[in-house]
């Protein structure tokens, strides 16, 4: 039988080991899928630490996949060998039960999948994955440049596009890392008035070359009140894991305004009476679904909008994982595998 190479996890905690296993076959409705890039996501510390309830070893994590469709499953008719696809965290829903039947498919009861965590993900030479996941890829794209799209470009833009903020409105983006360079260029893109919120001065020329309006340095200013002095911000995203960062912001709300917390973080506080005085609201934001994930390629190739990253053959997965877990890679780490 011929043989892949994978990085899997095999005890909570555990380090990554590269094992060879028996190339998968795809059962009916799934398409084998020969990788060519996946990104590191934060989230993938859920999978090496075994923090997800119900998390079965060994797994292969790795949900911003990109790759080639090299074989399919009974009954798939929607996909060909050879076509370019996606995978992101969103890996599948049942569509019979409720949350499903109201288009809340991140909400399934029933069988919601997860890449990375219901089933193997990206982190190796080939994988398999249900149709209901497949994004298509557009040329343009390289599959480095795709991959961190499919996790961390999805959950900034399909934030925004879902935040009810309009061509011209105040936007404000907390942090500038892997999610918040890419949440700063997509709302520019979206035609918001887009004003970029992180520590220290250093960062204010990597905001205004991503196309920020405005640069706020949290530790001289006081972001709440340089926001107010704009009439408010109509969306706040933010894309922080400090809970102090988070609720140094929220008074810069505008009426009507939403503060759309899409990093996993600590807890925030925020004063009831200034929510209910301007009827403002705290909201999170899930990514998406495939066909949202297709939707994020799409506006990046029509826009130019593209993640800054560092680049990983498979073999060094260990330093690579590392180099994002330190907070210092610029900005995205993706693991390629030579196909
Ligand atoms: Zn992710
Ligand atoms: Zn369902």
């Amino acid at each position: 039988m011929p043989k892949m190479r994978v990085a899997q996890i095999s005890k909570p905690g555990g380090a990554f080991e590269i094992v060879e296993r028996e190339i998968p076959s795809p059962g009916p409705g799934w398409v084998r899928i020969k990788v060519q890039a996946c990104g590191i996501c934060h989230s993938d510390s859920l999978i090496k630490e075994g923090h997800w309830p119900g998390l079965q070893f060994p797994r292969v994590p790795g949900h911003e996949v990109v790759g080639i469709v090299d074989a399919l499953g009974a009954g798939v008719t929607q996909w060909k060998p050879g076509q370019r696809v996606g995978v992101g965290w969103h890996g599948g829903h049942c569509g019979q039960c409720d949350p499903c039947r109201n288009g809340d498919f991140f909400g399934c009861t029933t069988n919601l999948q997860i890449t990375g965590i219901s089933f193997d993900g990206g982190y190796g030479e080939y994988m398999i994955a249900p149709t209901l996941a497949l994004a298509h890829v557009p040329d343009d794209l390289s599959p480095v440049e795709a991959a961190p799209l499919m996790c961390a470009g999805i959950t900034t833009y399909n934030a925004l596009r879902n935040s009810g903020a309009r061509g011209g409105d105040v936007v404000g983006v907390l942090g500038l890392g892997g999610l918040g360079h890419l949440g700063v260029q997509y709302a520019v893109k979206m035609g918001f008035k887009t004003i970029a919120i992180a520590r220290g001065a250093d960062k204010a020329a990597l905001a205004h070359r991503l196309g920020a309006h405005q640069y706020i340095d949290s530790q001289t200013q006081d972001p709440s009140a340089e926001l107010q002095k704009l009439g408010g911000a109509k969306v706040i995203i933010a894309t922080v894991t400090n809970g102090d960062a988070m609720s140094a912001v929220t008074g810069g709300l505008a009426i009507n305004g939403t503060f759309l917390v899409i990093g996993a973080a600590q807890s925030m506080t925020v004063s009831p009476l200034f929510l209910l005085s301007g009827r403002r609201s705290v909201k999170g934001w899930y990514s998406g679904t495939a066909a949202d994930s297709q939707d994020t390629l799409k506006f990046s190739v029509l826009t130019g909008v593209r993640s800054m990253n560092e680049v990983y053959p498979l073999d060094q997965v260990a330093e690579a994982y590392e180099r994002m877990e330190s907070g210092k890679a610029r900005f995205r780490v993706v693991l390629t595998t030579g196909h």
